[in-house]
This record gives structure tokens, C-alpha cells and sequence, in this order.
């Protein structure tokens, strides 16, 4: 036994020598008090045994062990009472008192020895107890004190988040699953078991592997915590995206044995995501993909091509006259046609082709790993039969073609853009060979995109080194034969070819957008000239210049103040500018094409429009118009004496014109005939080679030394 602190108690000297000399030998370490209150003030020294005297002056033995047991600290310090009395009155009361033994004055050695020891271990036990449960006790206090915070934080995030509890004994395999996670999969309590399969064969296989990557990551301790998302097949048989998250508990070892988690329903916002990519590559109108997506697939068929045999052909689609059908019925008719062809190009097609709508009626079609070309031919084909057969659209019966463009791979294309631009090359082949075929991109083909490259690149350097001139065509009184004014029409003094006519390159310059700096300066140049002759020739101060204007600049963001700049510049009356517009610029948005005009004329132009009767505008059209002009097309006039049905056209234009009180100018008069049918008819205007070719600077200066009021002399 170690060593432990006895305290003695007794008023007699001799009695604490005696004792205090004993209690050493045994090798334990003594501390004296010769009074009760002494002793009671030394019992806070960590005594281990009290050994205490009964008849004592002032408080005797019996009150000291009274006031020692009240203190709930000494409860259990054994006390021993060493007396000379041994009545058992007194015994019983010490004992009511609470004293632990008794040894009775002359204390014998051996039997304090057996005594003390006996009891000193009683001590030692319950004091080793009672570290123990005080130990136990605080672990405990630490444990509940730590779950209750952290069930506190559960119950909060799962009242919060909505979420299933799983709870996985990896020894058993077993797991619990919480009645919201059965409830989330549209389960109830009692239908699910604790079988991992519950959960396990609920999951989407595309998601399986990537799930069971992340949970063996995480018991493995290659993670700090297992995530993952995948879908859970609900009761009603159909997916839902979960986000599964969870945390292992370890042994010593670090072998996880216990795994347990949540379970959060994130399906709504993963439908939305799948919905936002979605539509960031699909046609919102047919569904079918859209240009990106598209491009994206055409670019990876080019990279399998370019390190394998395979073949792929692009399709370019276009529909013929799909603005008459949206012009005709409308654009919710026109939009339903649009998603109907769409349906019909899937069903010609395989999964793995790509079919997308560019945009209005135009559609592209990737074939991917085709054999060879005829395959593309034959796909073509059926497109097209497919397309003949009619559309009942609200029990309406419409019929649509579609002109097609191939481009077929050749080791030649390198980026996206070339195969598709010979595609729409191609398609456009097919439209001026009478539209509802397909045509396949060629060398010849080919040869005229160089041709028109060459012809853009020149055209830009054309207008560098302004190369370009005007001629002007006189526009003719019928009646009288005398000259009104000009028809401003552009030449291009090509270095190498010669003088060119716009055909030969007009529609480049339109394409690319060099028409606008283009016509500019041909507006520019027209009215300088004007000046200039009114200046030269003053006896024809009221001729007028008509000048070409081209959609592209109609619809340009500075129309307005390039007129303006250019009245004030040349100094020209405005009421003697007049501007030459197609039926085209009116079409595509008739209401914005009002406010331009109005625009226009509110800078004291006049308005004439141009080529009329070839587009496709009614004549009901025109009186929301503000024009003042119209040109009667060429192609009336050129059969107007011997085609009847011309004849009556002209005749309704002219009457029209009469009530509309517009100004007429025929195009195009070539004979007498024609001129003297135009009379009878009392058409007021004429332009055309009967009277004069378009005409240069110095020939039209020719003209003007003539009187105004001289018809004008007849070209050969
Ligand atoms: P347009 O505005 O309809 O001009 C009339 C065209 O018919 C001119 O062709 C003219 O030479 C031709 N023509 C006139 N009388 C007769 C005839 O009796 N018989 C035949 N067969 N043809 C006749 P040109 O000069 O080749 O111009 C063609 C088109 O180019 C013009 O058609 C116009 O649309 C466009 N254009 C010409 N100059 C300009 C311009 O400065 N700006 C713009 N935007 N377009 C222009
Ligand atoms: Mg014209
Ligand atoms: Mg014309």
C-alpha cells in the first residue's frame, strides 16, 4: 500500500505519540490535532484516514464525527474511533454517526495495522471508483453535449433542406433509410427494407458507375466527404435527380464502418440546367438542332475524317418561296409548315445524321460515315419525295419544295465554314435550275466562287481607285418626244475588262455590302452633274436625276443624313432628286419601309418606284405607300403589242396609277410600236433604246445644246 495521511485526533499528548509513533512504522505519514475544531480545520490536507479520541474537552469525538459526515466532501473519509470507553451504548451511537471501526485504548499494534489497512482499502477502492465514474461522467456530459449540438445542426439542416437520412452499417450492409427518404421516392415506411439494393438498383445506370467511383473514393479515405448526383427511379417509374451526399465513421484502424448521409431532391434545378443547354443548341421552333450544335458536329466529323477513311456530305436545304406561304397566310401558318418539314427531314434520316435549322427556311444536314457520294445523292432524293407530298396545316392543304445543296467531304475542307459555303453554293445552283432539285457542289462550281472572290477582291479596289462612272439614260415626255430628266445608271471602268455593266457585278456588291460607299458616290456624282448642266445649260433648269437606291442602303442606319449631306453639298433642289427603290426594300418589313419613305420625303425627294410587276406586291399595296413614280417593268412593255394579257396588265397599272395619281415611266420601249401603243394608252413616261442607250457625260452634253422643248432625236 502507499503511503497515506493519517489524521489523529486527541487531547492527550502521550495518546498522539503513541499512536503518531505506530501509525509511522507502518509507513504512513501522520498529522496531529490536540483539540476537535483542530482537527476539523486540518481535514481539507488530502487525509486519506482520521483516527479520533471520543472524550475530548470542548467538542468531543461524537460531535466532531457529526460535523465531519455533514460535510458532504468527507462523506466517505473513514474515521476511526480510539477510545478507552467500550460500552456498547457508545459503540452504537459512533456507528449511528457514521464511524467506520473502533479500537479500544491500549491500542495493540497488529490489530491498528489490520484495521487501518482494511479500512484504508475500502478508501482506496471507492476513491478509484469514484475517479472512474467522475471520469465516465464527464466523457458522457462531452459525448450528449457534442450530439445534441450535432443533432440540433441535423434536425435544422433536414427540417431546412427537405432531406431523406441514410444511415449505412458497412459491416452488415445494411442501411437504414429515413421515412422522408422513402417518401421522396414515393415510398412508404414499410416498403422499403434495409436492403442496399433499395437504393442501389433505383439508380439510372448512365449515373451508377460515376456514384459507386465517388462512394468507394470516400471509404476508401481518398476523400473528405462522398458527393454525388445521380437519378433514383421514383414509384411512378420515372427518374428524379438527387444529390446524395455523406460522411464514413471510422474504427482505430481507419477502416470505415459506418457510412451515413442525406438525401436532397435537386431535380427541378437540374431540369432547369438540362433545359438552359437545351435550348442553348436547339431550334426553339422545330426542335431540331441548332447552327452551333450543328457546326460543332460538323467540326468533329471533319477531325474523324481527317485521321480516317470516312466520308460525310453536308446538305444545304433552303424551301422555295416560303415567303409567299408567310406572306400569303401568315407567319403562325408559316411557322407550323416550318415545324412539319422539320418532322419530315427527321423521318428521311438516321439517328446519326444531324439535321438543324439555320434559321427562316433554311436547314443544314450532316451525314456522317456515308459510303461514298451517291449515298448523299439518294438522301437527297428522298428528302425532296418527301417534301412533294402536301401539308394539311388546320385541314388546310399546302404544298412547299425545297432546293438542295451538297457539299461532299474530299480532304479538301478545313474548317466548318468552307463545306458549308460550297453546300449553300450548291443549293443556290439548284434554285436557278428551276428550284425542287438538289445539285452537288463541283469543280465548275468551284471555279465561279473564285470567280466571284476575285471579283469582290477587285470590286474593293475598284472603289479605291474609283473607277466607276456614270451613265445617264434620258426619261421622255410620251406625248411630246421631249426630254424630262435622267435615269443615273453605274458603269465600271474595269483596267483589264473594259467597261462593265452593273450585271456584271452588282449582285457581288450587294452580297458584300460594297454596294453601300458604292451607291453613295453614285447618288453623290448624279447630283453634282445635274448642277453642274443647270449650270452649263440653263435653259433646263427642271430636269430631274433619278438615282438607283439599294435595299442595303435603304435600310442602312444613315440613310437620312447621307441624303441631306449630299442635297447640300451638290446644292441640287431636292424636288428634282428622285430615289429609285424595288418592291424588294418594301417586303421584309413593310411598316419600318413606311417610316423610311416618309422620312425620305420629308427631305423633299420624290419617291419612284422601280421595276414594278416583277415582285411580289399587289397593287392594292401600293397606295400604302407615299411613292410618286412608277416604273412600269420592261417585261410588260417589251410584249405589250402582242400579248394581250400584258396589254391588260399595263392598262390596270396605268388606270391604277390615274387614281393613285402617280407619275408612270414605261421601261424598256425598244419600237414605235410600243411607243405608239404606250400613247394610247396616255402613259406619260418613257425610258428605253427606242429613244436613247444609257449615255455618257459628253453624249448627254451632245444632247442638252438642243432646245428643251425639241423632241428629242431618235437613236439608230
Ligand atoms: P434599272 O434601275 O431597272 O435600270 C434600267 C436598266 O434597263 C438599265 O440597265 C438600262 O440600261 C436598261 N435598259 C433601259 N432601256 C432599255 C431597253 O430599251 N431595253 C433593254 N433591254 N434594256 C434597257 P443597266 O444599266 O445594266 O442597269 C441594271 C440595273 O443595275 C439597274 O436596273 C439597277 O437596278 C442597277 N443599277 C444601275 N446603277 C445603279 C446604281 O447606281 N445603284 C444601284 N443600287 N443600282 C444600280
Ligand atoms: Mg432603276
Ligand atoms: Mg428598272
Amino acid at each position: 500500500m502507499s503511503t497515506k495521511r493519517i489524521l489523529i485526533i486527541d487531547d492527550e499528548e502521550t495518546n498522539l505519540e503513541v499512536l503518531g509513533g505506530m501509525v509511522e512504522t507502518l509507513g504512513h505519514e501522520t498529522l496531529f490535532a490536540q483539540s476537535g475544531w483542530e482537527g476539523l480545520n486540518l481535514l481539507d490536507h488530502n487525509i486519506d484516514l482520521v483516527l479520533l479520541d471520543i472524550v475530548m474537552p470542548g467538542i468531543d469525538g461524537f460531535e466532531v464525527l457529526q460535523r465531519i459526515r455533514q460535510n458532504e466532501q468527507y462523506k466517505a473519509l473513514p474515521v476511526m474511533m480510539v477510545t478507552c470507553m467500550s460500552s456498547r451504548e457508545d459503540r452504537l451511537t459512533a456507528i449511528e454517526l457514521g464511524a467506520n471501526d473502533f479500537i479500544i485504548k491500549p491500542v495493540d499494534k497488529t490489530e491498528l495495522c489490520v484495521r487501518m489497512n482494511s479500512l484504508l482499502k475500502i478508501k482506496e477502492a471507492r476513491d478509484e471508483l469514484h475517479n472512474h465514474q467522475l471520469r465516465l461522467e464527464k466523457i458522457i456530459e462531452a459525448r450528449t453535449a457534442a450530439l445534441r449540438e450535432s443533432e440540433e445542426r441535423y434536425a435544422l439542416a433536414v427540417r431546412g433542406a427537405n432531406d431523406g437520412l441514410w444511415d449505412w452499417d458497412l459491416k452488415r450492409e445494411l442501411i437504414y433509410f429515413s421515412p422522408r427518404w422513402k417518401e421522396m421516392l414515393g415510398y412508404k415506411e414499410h416498403e422499403i427494407s434495409y436492403e442496399k439494393d433499395e437504393w442501389f438498383r433505383r439508380i439510372h445506370p448512365d449515373d451508377a458507375p460515376a456514384m459507386q467511383r465517388a462512394l468507394e473514393q470516400h471509404v476508401m479515405g481518398q476523400s473528405p466527404h462522398f458527393e454525388s448526383e445521380h437519378r433514383l427511379m421514383h414509384k411512378d417509374g420515372f427518374y428524379r435527380w438527387m444529390l446524395c451526399r455523406g460522411l464514413a465513421v471510422r474504427d482505430a484502424q481507419n477502416n470505415a464502418t459506418r457510412i451515413a448521409g442525406s438525401l436532397s431532391d435537386i431535380h427541378a434545378r437540374k431540369q432547369a440546367e438540362e433545359q438552359l443547354r437545351y435550348d442553348a443548341f436547339h431550334d426553339s421552333l422545330t426542335g431540331l438542332s441548332n447552327r452551333a450544335l450543328f457546326m460543332n458536329r460538323l467540326e468533329r466529323a471533319m477531325q474523324r475524317a481527317s485521321t480516317s477513311e470516312s466520308v460525310y456530305a453536308v446538305l444545304f436545304l433552303d424551301l422555295d418561296r416560303f415567303k409567299n406561304v408567310n406572306d400569303g397566310i401568315g407567319h403562325v401558318a408559316g411557322d407550323q409548315l416550318l415545324v412539319a418539314v422539320a418532322r419530315r427531314l427527321e423521318g428521311c434520316l438516321t439517328s446519326l445524321d444531324t439535321v438543324a435549322r439555320f434559321g427562316g427556311d433554311e436547314f443544314a444536314i450532316l451525314l456522317d460515315g456515308i459510303e461514298e457520294e451517291s449515298e448523299a445523292t439518294r438522301i437527297a432524293d428522298r428528302l425532296l419525295k418527301s417534301l412533294q407530298e402536301p401539308f394539311y396545316l388546320d385541314g388546310i392543304e399546302m404544298y412547299t419544295t425545297a432546293s438542295v445543296g451538297i457539299a461532299i467531304s474530299d480532304g479538301h475542307y478545313h474548317r466548318p465554314e468552307e463545306i458549308l459555303r460550297d453546300a449553300d453554293n450548291a443549293m443556290y445552283r439548284a434554285k436557278s435550275s428551276g428550284r425542287a432539285c438538289y445539285e452537288t457542289f463541283n469543280k465548275e462550281m468551284h471555279a465561279r466562287v473564285l470567280a466571284l472572290l476575285e471579283t469582290e477582291n477587285d470590286l474593293r479596289r475598284a472603289i479605291e481607285r474609283e473607277e466607276f462612272i456614270l451613265h445617264y439614260q434620258p426619261i421622255i415626255d410620251v406625248q411630246t418626244a421631249c426630254l424630262r430628266g435622267f435615269e443615273a445608271l453605274i458603269r465600271w471602268q474595269h483596267p483589264e475588262k473594259g467597261l462593265l455593266s452593273p450585271g456584271r457585278f452588282i449582285s457581288v456588291a450587294e452580297d458584300t455590302g460594297l454596294i453601300i460607299p458604292m451607291g453613295w458616290w453614285a447618288m453623290n456624282e448624279a447630283c453634282r452633274q445635274l448642277v453642274e448642266w443647270q449650270k452649263k445649260f440653263p435653259a433646263f433648269q427642271s430636269l430631274s436625276m433619278n438615282v438607283n437606291l439599294s435595299v442595303k442602303q435603304f435600310i442602312h442606319t444613315e440613310l437620312i443624313q447621307n441624303i441631306q449631306q449630299i442635297l447640300k453639298e451638290s446644292g441640287l433642289a431636292p424636288s428634282l432628286l428622285k430615289v429609285e427603290l424595288t418592291e424588294s426594300a418594301l417586303i421584309q418589313s413593310p411598316e419600318k419601309a413606311k417610316e423610311l419613305l416618309h422620312a425620305i420625303r420629308e427631305c423633299g425627294i420624290r419617291l419612284c418606284m422601280d421595276d414594278f410587276g416583277t415582285g411580289y406586291s399587289s397593287l392594292s399595296y401600293l397606295h400604302n405607300f407615299p411613292f410618286d413614280t412608277l416604273k412600269i417593268d420592261r417585261s410588260f412593255v417589251s410584249h405589250i403589242t402582242e400579248n394581250v394579257k400584258n396589254l391588260k396588265i399595263v392598262k390596270t397599272i396605268l388606270s391604277l396609277c390615274n387614281d393613285l395619281e402617280l407619275d408612270v415611266v414605261a421601261e424598256g420601249v425598244e419600237t414605235v410600236e410600243q411607243l405608239e401603243k404606250l400613247r394610247e394608252l396616255h402613259c406619260m413616261n418613257a425610258q428605253g433604246y427606242y429613244f436613247s442607250h444609257p449615255k455618257s457625260k459628253a453624249e448627254i452634253e451632245e444632247l442638252l445644246t438642243h432646245a428643251p422643248d425639241t423632241p428629242l432625236p431618235i437613236s439608230s
